[in-house]
């Protein structure tokens, strides 16, 4: 077989996830027989990567369980650690200037050093206090290369590797593996709240290119897989049919 990103042929590879696996992704949403090589599997697991941080927080308080069905926990986003113990769920956020020590014992950084940081703010309404965080969304460049993998793992579990190794997703396949140019991918939210992995059939717009929709917890994407984007206003269209004027945004959000 040969690899649906480099071309070249691949015999060391048996599973590929069409999501990551640390998001729950089931065995039998990968695509089998050799399709993707050792050599750009690790070299897209930085896609992977995050596309995961930016579920991180959502996926440890549905209880997704990390990779080998570790329990779930969030370290990397600097003033927040969250993890689980035998007493249920624990969470320290820091929103001070300084480092502080949270559950864990570990130093919290402050807040503001890092673009993954969490921005807690806590209400008092009388007798009740209510605490609501706020997580930038989809800033970087490789989560958006890494929804681009995912579309076009999707399209390859539903129409196979012949079909996905076409030259028209040539340019789908220069901007996951390096970055080469800009794609937009338009994200709606679901109307339930629940975490959820989902990939559907494909289908062809009118310009005869095909467009991909697949689910990541509880946002729906929809990826025009078009050379040059030319089906991305009849996709957009769709979007606002389908999720109503306010029930969907694009990114990256620089290029609306
Ligand atoms: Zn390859």
């Amino acid at each position: 077989m040969q690899c649906i990103w480099c071309s070249k042929k691949t015999a060391d590879r048996d599973l590929e996830h069409i999501f990551p696996a640390a998001l729950g992704c089931p065995d039998h949403m990968t695509l089998s027989g050799n399709v993707v090589c050792k050599r750009c599997n690790n070299k897209l697991s930085k896609l992977d990567l995050a596309v995961c941080d930016e579920f991180d927080l959502f996926a440890f308080f549905s209880g997704v369980p990390r990779r080998g069905g570790k329990t779930p926990q969030v370290l990397n986003r600097g003033n927040l650690i969250a993890t689980i113990d035998p007493s249920g769920p624990k969470v320290s956020i820091n929103m001070d200037q300084d480092p502080s020590p949270s559950h864990m014992k570990q130093q919290l950084g402050p807040y503001g050093g890092s673009q993954r940081n969490v921005k807690a703010k806590i209400a008092i309404s009388g007798e009740l206090a209510s605490i609501s965080a706020q997580v930038p969304f989809g800033q970087g460049k490789n989560f958006v290369r890494g929804l681009l993998k995912m579309a076009l793992s999707c399209f390859t579990y539903h129409l196979g590797p012949e079909v996905a190794s076409s030259n028209r997703f040539d340019p789908v396949r220069e901007f996951v593996m390096h970055g080469k140019g800009t794609r937009r991918v338009l994200v709606a939210k679901g109307d339930d709240s629940q975490f959820l992995l989902a990939s559907y059939p494909p289908w062809i717009g009118r310009d005869g290119n095909y467009c991909v929709e697949f689910r990541i917890a509880t946002l729906h994407f929809l990826v025009d897989l078009s050379p040059d984007e030319t089906q991305f206003l009849e996709l957009r269209q769709k979007a606002q049919d389908f999720f109503g004027p306010d029930g969907f945004f694009v990114l990256p959000t620089s290029l609306v």
